[in-house]
């Protein structure tokens, strides 16, 4: 059974369809990447999965996973750089828990979450003080927080040198690889040797084309 299923979805804003007759299927364990252009839609679809924008018709089933459940790092991040706040703050945030009051349990995760992205070290350091790169590892501990099953993120090399995102995508996979976190990922970075996922996702022309990361190659490579 996949993970999510997408069928004859349509979605948009008031007055204004974005997408429409999107069908395609994330299995568990796969990572699926999600390419177009500008203003294709892609933030939409994945805001549509996050439940964030209600669709107009069609479905969007999660088999045994609960929307609130998926781990997100949104493109822009919501955490200001000039909030003085440590890197265990901004990571713990990423729990489930609404109030300020954090549990043991929920100190233990984000924890765990530093220690598995190798960057325990920047604990107590306060977020301003970061590199780029390292502020996406920290994002990306905080959005494992609420999530043990599914990441989505919107662009998360955006901004950062070469290094540095050989660094991030290496550590993307092997959330996926390893700890068999299904992954589904905006990327323009598709001519840098950086086609690391199993499928990808097309958002043109008002809707969705959905193969494998081969199938695409070859069609790319034929138009
Ligand atoms: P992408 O992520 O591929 O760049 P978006 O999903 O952000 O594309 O945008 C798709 C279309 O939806 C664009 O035409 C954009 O202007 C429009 N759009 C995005 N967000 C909103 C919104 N909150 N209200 C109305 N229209 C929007």
């Amino acid at each position: 059974m996949s993970l999510i299923e997408v069928k004859d979805l349509k979605i948009g804003y008031e007055g204004h369809i974005v997408l429409d007759k999107v069908n395609f299927n994330i299995e568990d364990g796969e990572f699926a990447i999600v390419v177009g252009s500008n203003g294709a839609g892609k933030t939409t679809l994945i805001k549509a999965l996050l439940g964030l924008v209600k669709p107009v018709s069609g479905s969007i089933n999660f088999n045994g996973l609960k929307q609130e459940f998926i781990g997100y790092m949104p493109q822009e991040t919501k955490v200001d750089s000039n909030f003085p706040a440590s890197v265990f703050e901004i990571v713990l945030s990423g729990t489930l828990n609404k109030t300020l009051f954090y549990t043991k349990k929920e100190k233990k995760l984000a924890l765990d979450n530093l220690k598995l992205l190798g960057i325990s070290n920047l604990k107590d350091k306060s977020f301003q003080e970061l590199s780029g790169g390292q502020r996406q590892k920290v994002l990306l501990a905080r959005s494992l927080c609420s999530t043990e099953k599914l990441l989505i993120l919107d662009e998360p090399s955006n901004n950062l040198d070469r290094e540095s995102k050989k660094d991030l995508y290496e550590i993307i996979q092997e959330l996926n690889k390893k700890h068999n976190i299904t992954i589904i990922m905006i990327t323009h970075d598709l001519d840098h040797g950086n086609l690391i996922g199993n499928k990808i996702i097309s958002v043109t022309d008002g809707t969705v084309i959905s193969e494998s990361t081969d199938d695409f190659v070859r069609r790319v490579h034929h138009e």
